[in-house]
Formats: C-alpha cells, sequence, structure tokens
C-alpha cells in the first residue's frame, strides 16, 4: 500500500496534536504531549485508492525548524494549521508558506490552509473571508476544522491526499 508521509505545521497551541489525535484515533486529546510519540500512522481510502498517511506532528515550539525537520522525513504534503481564534497563528502563515515555497524551490508543493477551533464561536478573530482570501494567494483548499468536535478533520486529510496525488501526477 502507498505510504504518504504528511506534516501538520503552524504556531505551538493552534492543535497541531489535537487535530492528529482526532484523526488518527477519532477522539479529543485536551492535553497531549506530543514529545511522547510525533508520528501517527492511519490507513484510508481516497477515491478509491488505499493509503497508509504517516503523520509527522512536531513537537517543536519554533515552526521553522519544525519544517526543516519535516523535509527530513521526506514530506509530500503540508497542513498549514492556524486558530481561529488567533490572529498571529493566522498571519504567521504566510510567513512560513513563503519560507516552504523557498527550501523546496518550487510553487507546487501540496498544502492544505486549516483553519482551527471552529467551535470556539464566540473566540473567533480570523473570518472565513479573509482566510479564504490567503488560501488563493496560497493557491491551495481553506477548510474549517475543530478538533474537539472533528468537523471538518476528515475532510482537510481527504483533500491533502487528493493534492498530493493532482500534484505529483502532473509530472
Ligand atoms: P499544538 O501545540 O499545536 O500541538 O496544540 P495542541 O493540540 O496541544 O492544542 C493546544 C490547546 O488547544 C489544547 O488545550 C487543546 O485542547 C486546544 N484545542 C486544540 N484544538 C481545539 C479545538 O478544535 N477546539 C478547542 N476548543 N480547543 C482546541
Ligand atoms: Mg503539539
Amino acid at each position: 500500500m502507498e505510504e504518504i508521509k504528511l506534516a501538520v505545521i503552524g504556531k505551538g497551541g493552534v492543535g497541531k496534536s489535537a487535530i492528529t489525535i482526532r484523526y488518527v484515533q477519532d477522539v479529543y486529546a485536551e492535553y497531549y504531549d506530543s514529545t511522547i510519540d510525533d508520528s501517527k500512522r492511519k490507513q484510508t481510502t481516497v477515491d478509491e485508492n488505499s493509503y497508509v498517511l504517516d503523520i509527522f506532528d512536531p513537537p517543536a515550539q519554533d515552526e521553522y525548524s519544525s519544517l526543516r525537520e519535516a523535509y527530513r522525513y521526506d514530506t509530500r504534503g503540508f497542513l498549514f494549521l492556524f486558530s481561529l481564534t488567533d490572529r498571529l497563528s493566522f498571519e504567521q502563515i504566510s510567513v512560513l508558506h513563503a519560507q516552504l515555497l523557498k527550501d523546496k524551490d518550487s510553487d507546487e508543493v501540496p498544502i492544505i490552509l486549516m483553519g482551527n477551533k471552529s467551535d470556539l464561536i464566540d473566540k473567533r478573530v480570523v473570518t472565513s473571508m479573509e482566510a479564504n482570501e490567503l488560501a488563493s494567494k496560497m493557491k491551495c483548499m481553506y477548510i474549517e476544522t475543530s478538533a474537539r468536535s472533528g468537523d471538518g478533520v476528515e475532510h482537510a486529510f481527504e483533500e491533502i491526499v487528493r493534492c498530493v496525488k493532482s500534484v505529483e501526477d502532473t509530472f
């Protein structure tokens, strides 16, 4: 079965671990220490093809070293995660994205933009409109998620697999 390595990239506290655990185990891990085990695997079927997804959930607080670490693991798809309740985490995505394109020397890197914590409606500070604008600049899909409720999580992982396959198939 084909294995696809993915990485979840974003500021500390946006929910990288919670999203990964929600996807892999379908539970909400409110306090999860990813220093224990930073790689998670799950078998899935997308468009009638089966894959094993190997998801890197960086334990590091430093997003740049997390990106570099992801390259070492031959990561084929990047899930850029910010929190809808944290503007700084949103603003940081552009910088991380620019860094990724520069490092890869390509603008055909498979990416999904994810706005997490959609369940915290009252604490929301980033609108869908501005997130969609950013996604169109990044030429990728934008999906809102909640690790807590599970909303959007399956969808995001399915779409990153499609994105990986379609980018690679054009070469
Ligand atoms: P990481 O540093 O990016 O790995 O973030 P964590 O997964 O450790 O999550 C940081 C905090 O945000 C934890 O207290 C989580 O319980 C909380 N959190 C993560 N995702 C969600 C979500 O979708 N909704 C809510 N309400 N809290 C979340
Ligand atoms: Mg974590």
